[in-house]
């Protein structure tokens, strides 16, 4: 980066600062990632200059010779990796790719079901201040409230209520599996598309960590940044190929313009990555991980949303300790871990104060940490949330002692060796 600290010292010393904190601090947003060096130089690449509106073979714009093989390559590799018949690697984010599917299958005011935000969705599954929740009829669906799990029977009897055109599973939040197969059969019951988002679980899914939607889904859609460690994007799969001629017209030209070669490049290389034999145990780790920072928390007196998880992430409950999600997400950025403040199902507290935190295992696990490293960031965790017990405003002592813990085990795993 010689060139743009040349041009730009001022924009240079932005990408200096993240590197140092993303090199010295413990990553636990559930879901944030650390890309590999190939995937960072496909992304920074010449690709950026490229125009290609449509599909292979099929562009508006000359020159796509290469570009073509670039996407095919995203391609070829997502449907071995996922074992589906169609792919679209151009949605530029997992938000565009579920606009672009409620394009291609719905109509405005069409009644849509998906989890409410509480209770594990994401935003863009009806919730009442985006797009999906202005311009559909969007009902939502909670977690029992004695389990805190996914409640079939109950999703299924408000799916006869309300008869929807498609119901949404997945979310942000879901510390368990979900059983697709059960979701299918309710759609088929009301006669709704399933629209599964696998954005947070799609590296489990890759690997068999957690059971495929692709044999139940009518559309499955993902992030590319999270478990599975590629660059911020999205995705869609199918196994429909008739369904996949209406989302290829919503993504381009329906939603979105030219696609971003440079970002479906980093795709088709983290996909490549993604089908060797080391992602599988790196997802293994993952969850492996996961399970042993959850065990710590419940040792230490914080309570597990569900008492524990099958994936990448959990939701640690502060009540038992009397603590608020925004309080502690705050004290463990000064002490070098960053998460963020989640509520948890059913919870009282306003979305900018909460009552729980969610903490994810994918990013730390890339830089090589196992369960000795989440057993003692487990343990280092306890220690900054249990002294804001006797000092809301912050312990700067325990704090400053976490600090240096947290830079000394950094130390030992760099980001990029
Ligand atoms: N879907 C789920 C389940 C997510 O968790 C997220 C992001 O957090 C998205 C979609 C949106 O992805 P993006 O931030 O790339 O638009």
């Amino acid at each position: 980066s010689q060139a743009l600290k040349e041009r730009d010292a001022e924009l240079y010393a932005t990408l200096v600062e993240e590197q140092e904190r993303q090199e010295t601090g413990i990553e636990l947003i559930a879901s944030e990632n650390i890309v590999s060096k190939a995937v960072l130089e496909a992304q920074g690449s010449v690709l950026t200059n490229k125009y290609a509106e449509g599909y292979p073979e099929r562009r508006y714009y000359g020159g796509c010779e290469a570009v073509d093989v670039t996407e095919q390559l995203a391609i070829d590799r997502a449907k071995q990796l996922f074992d589906c018949e169609f792919v679209n690697v151009q949605p530029h984010s997992g938000a565009q790719a579920n606009g672009a599917v409620m394009l291609a299958l719905l109509q405005p005011g069409d009644t849509i079901m998906g989890m409410s935000l509480s209770s594990g969705g994401h935003l863009t599954h009806g919730a009442p201040p985006a797009q999906s929740g202005k311009w559909f009829n969007a009902v939502q669906y909670e977690v029992n409230a004695d389990t805190l799990l996914i409640d079939y029977d109950a999703i299924e009897a408000q799916a006869i209520e309300c008869q929807p055109k498609m119901i949404i599973a997945g979310g942000s939040a879901i510390p368990r599996q979900i059983d697709f197969k059960r979701f299918r059969e309710i759609a088929d019951k009301v006669g709704a598309y399933l629209f599964v988002d696998m954005a947070h679980i799609a590296g489990l899914v890759a690997t068999g960590a957690h059971p495929s939607p692709l044999p139940h889904a009518h559309i499955v859609t993902t992030t590319t940044h999270k478990t599975l460690r590629g660059p911020r994007g999205g995705m869609i799969l199918s196994n429909d190929l008739d369904l996949g001629k209406k989302i290829n017209s919503a993504v381009f030209p329906g939603y979105q313009g030219g696609p971003l070669m440079h970002v479906i490049a980093g795709k088709a290389v983290a996909f490549g990555e993604a089908l060797k034999p080391e992602f599988k145990d790196y997802i293994a780790q993952v969850v492996s991980n996961a399970k042993t920072l959850a065990a710590v928390m419940v040792e230490r007196g914080y309570g597990i949303v569900t008492g524990g998880t099958d994936t990448h992430l959990m939701l640690v409950d502060l009540r038992p300790k009397g603590l608020k999600g925004n309080v502690a997400d705050k004290a463990l950025e000064r002490a070098g871990i960053t998460c963020n403040k989640n509520g948890i199902p059913f919870d009282t507290e306003k979305p900018m104060v909460t009552s729980g935190i969610r903490l994810g295992t994918p990013a730390a696990t890339s830089r090589g940490f196992g369960e000795e490293e989440f057993r003692k960031v487990g343990n280092l965790i306890s220690d900054v949330l249990d002294s804001l017990v006797e000092s809301p405003e912050g312990n700067t002592e325990v704090e400053a002692r976490v600090r240096a813990e947290v830079a000394e085990l950094c130390k030992q795993f760099p980001l990029y060796r």
